[in-house]
């Protein structure tokens, strides 16, 4: 069985970032990608534009798979939403909690397990859902044994397959899966992968969302300073070598969090299939 490939992207803000999309949407499609992802804001803050790429691609034909959450929404927003993209015939939808945006107090969270429940009832097998999971466990999980608990309950609900948020050590994962295995959960569970571009902005993302970078490689990537080509050289080296690792243990293919760039994940990629 071939293993599959996905690439994840973000709305951009402005028109420019937009157009830019576009022509990496384009670039990436060449690439045979089993499906593009696009991510959904915290509380709904991108729900238009998100629904907007969504179209576009799947207007160009594009296998596509919108993010979803039920933010502050009500019931029937979401479904109307649900609907216009089964209408537009998408098949897949990744589906989330989501998180609190600041400034948003008051909202109720819908666990990601609810909304799977919730999109099997209105939508019947119409998709595919994507749920995701944490090797490193997520930052508001009691445990390690509660989260993966939970994630076998949102796969239980009907979801079909998992997502990892990002890691840098490939033993996180497989001792996450072995785990899953224990637990009882049968479903694939495809590993997240960061490209490393930027160590600044990778250190502060992954302390919100309690990804580990190693010691040994945060020394590595803060020791090149201002030398932004060789923290992407190395970064690109290292994480290429982790993929690789994880395919020949067994990871069931990869998705990658492209950033809305074709590089390094076209390189990672073409690596890894040559
Ligand atoms: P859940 O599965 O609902 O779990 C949330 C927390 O609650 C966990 O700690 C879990 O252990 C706990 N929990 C679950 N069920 C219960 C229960 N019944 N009782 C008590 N506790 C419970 N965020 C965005 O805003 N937009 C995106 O597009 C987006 N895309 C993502 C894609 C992937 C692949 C991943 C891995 C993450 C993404 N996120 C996104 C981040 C995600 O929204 C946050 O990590 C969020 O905090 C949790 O979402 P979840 O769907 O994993 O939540």
């Amino acid at each position: 069985m071939s293993k599959r490939f996905s690439f994840e992207f973000f709305p951009p803000k402005t028109p420019v970032g937009r157009e830019k999309l576009q022509t990496v949407r384009s670039e990436l499609a060449t690439l045979d990608p089993s499906f593009f992802s696009v991510t959904y804001g915290a509380g709904g803050s991108t729900r238009d534009n998100t629904k907007s790429i969504v179209m576009e691609a799947k207007a160009a034909g594009l296998a596509v798979a919108p993010h979803l959450s039920f933010g502050g929404d009500d019931e029937d927003t979401v479904l109307a939403l649900l609907k216009e993209y089964q209408n537009a015939g998408v098949d897949r939808i990744v589906a989330l909690r989501g998180d609190i945006p600041s400034g948003m107090g008051a909202s109720r969270l819908v666990y990601a397990q609810e909304l799977v429940e919730f999109i099997r009832k209105h939508t019947g097998n119409h998709f595919e859902i994507e749920v995701a999971a944490y090797p490193e466990i997520h930052p508001d999980a009691p445990s390690y044994v509660a989260d993966i608990q939970f994630l076998k309950q949102k796969l239980d609900a009907g979801a079909n397959s998992a997502i990892t948020q990002y890691f840098f050590n490939a033993d996180a994962y497989f001792y996450f899966l072995e785990d899953c295995e224990k637990a009882g959960i049968d479903k694939p569970i495809y590993p997240g992968i960061m490209p490393i571009t930027n160590f600044t902005n990778l250190a502060r993302f992954s302390r919100n969302c309690g990804a580990d970078i190693p010691r040994w490689l945060t020394q590595k990537l803060e020791g090149y300073g201002d030398d932004k080509q060789s923290v992407i050289e190395f970064g690109t080296e290292f994480v290429t070598e982790m993929c690789q690792i994880l395919m020949e243990g067994g990871a069931p293919g990869i998705h990658f969090y492209t950033m809305n760039q074709v590089e390094p994940v076209k390189s990672i990629l073409q690596e890894l299939q040559s």
